[in-house]
């Protein structure tokens, strides 16, 4: 089975009636990288940079970290890098950075929340990210966003960061991309006015989810209620891919959801663009990809909007399998 996946690396991910999706990997460390490069992955759709900050003393210095993003994208020759700024709080800790003690830290200081409060930091590191892009395909992408005002701050932040590399004569992509993480209902419904700011959406569909149905994503004891398929988080995506299209944006997903076989009808029904997934998904939805007709998405898709609960959702969707294996 894993070498019949293996000889798949190389083909291209469309489905036999001829829609692209980008198979992108999810990783948090160079170890994973390695992974992802031999799964035939297009670049990497999410870089989660927490482990640059972790299991060390103090802050990464601009130039430490620019070494490691340049690094990854020369690595990818060419394919594009996603990197995500700081993304702590919630369950991420800092030994040497000490966040406040919350009653609700999931919905507390972290993230995007971090980076606007701590512009030294964040300067900083968008420094080392905007170096990177001499060197390759890269775009940052800021996590937990809620509000238009947020995405202009960051990117207010992100021209300061310019302006210095500019004074010090370092070079940079003066046109990066820049996109934001549509992971709280807030995003969502603000879709619309988010598109207009930035140049691509990623659906984080671990916290959209978490926050949609008001359910911790780390709590055993309610992981019932943690449903990807309830039909609420399937009209929070399909809001947003609405949005982004009609302001012409690029439009992908790089929760857990991405790697579930399972949602591809979905994705394919809503016709996003890319998905972003951990390496070793990466194969295994691509020989789905493979299989499994656009236009047939669409008319699947069609009933589980029209479904009550996700337990009809999830019989559609499995039925729907069984006619394609
Ligand atoms: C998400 O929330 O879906 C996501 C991809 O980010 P993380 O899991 O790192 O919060
Ligand atoms: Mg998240």
């Amino acid at each position: 089975e894993h070498n019949r996946l293996r000889g798949l690396a190389h083909f291209d991910p469309s489905t036999p009636d001829g829609k692209t999706l980008r198979l992108s990997a999810n990783i948090s460390s160079l170890k994973e990288l390695e992974i992802a490069l031999s799964s035939g992955a297009y670049g990497v759709g999410l870089f989660r940079t927490e482990f640059l900050y972790m299991d060390r003393t103090r802050f990464p210095k601009e130039e430490e970290q620019f070494e490691v993003y340049r690094s990854v994208a020369e690595k990818l020759e060419g394919g594009p890098l996603v990197i995500r700024t700081l993304d702590i709080g919630g369950d991420k800790h800092l030994d040497y950075f000490e966040l406040p003690e919350e009653e609700n830290p999931f919905l507390g200081y972290r993230a995007i929340r971090i980076s606007l409060d701590r512009r030294d930091l964040f300067r900083t590191q968008l420094k080392a990210i905007l170096r990177a892009s001499h060197y390759g395909d890269v775009k940052v992408m800021y996590p937990l966003i809620s509000s238009v005002e947020e995405v202009r701050e960051a990117n207010g932040v992100l021209r300061e960061a310019m302006e210095e590399l500019d004074r010090e004569g370092k070079p940079y992509n003066r046109s990066m991309e820049t996109g934001v993480m549509i992971e709280l209902p807030a995003a969502v419904m603000i879709a619309e006015l988010l598109a207009r700011e930035v140049d691509f959406f990623s659906i984080g569909t671990n916290d959209l989810v978490q926050f949609t149905l008001a359910v911790d994503r780390m709590n055993d004891k309610i992981s019932h209620l943690y449903e990807p398929f309830h039909p609420a988080v399937l009209r929070m995506l399909r809001i947003t891919v609405e949005a982004g299209r009609r302001q012409g944006i690029s439009v992908g997903v790089c929760g857990e959801l991405a790697g579930d076989p399972a949602a591809l009808p979905i994705w394919l029904g809503l016709n996003v663009d890319g998905l972003s997934m951990s390496s070793h998904s990466i194969l295994q939805v691509k020989e789905r990809l493979l299989r499994t007709q656009q236009e047939e998405s669409k008319a699947v898709l069609q009933h589980v909007m029209a479904s009550s609960t996700s337990a009809e959702i999830k019989r559609l969707l499995r039925e729907f399998q069984g006619e394609v294996d």
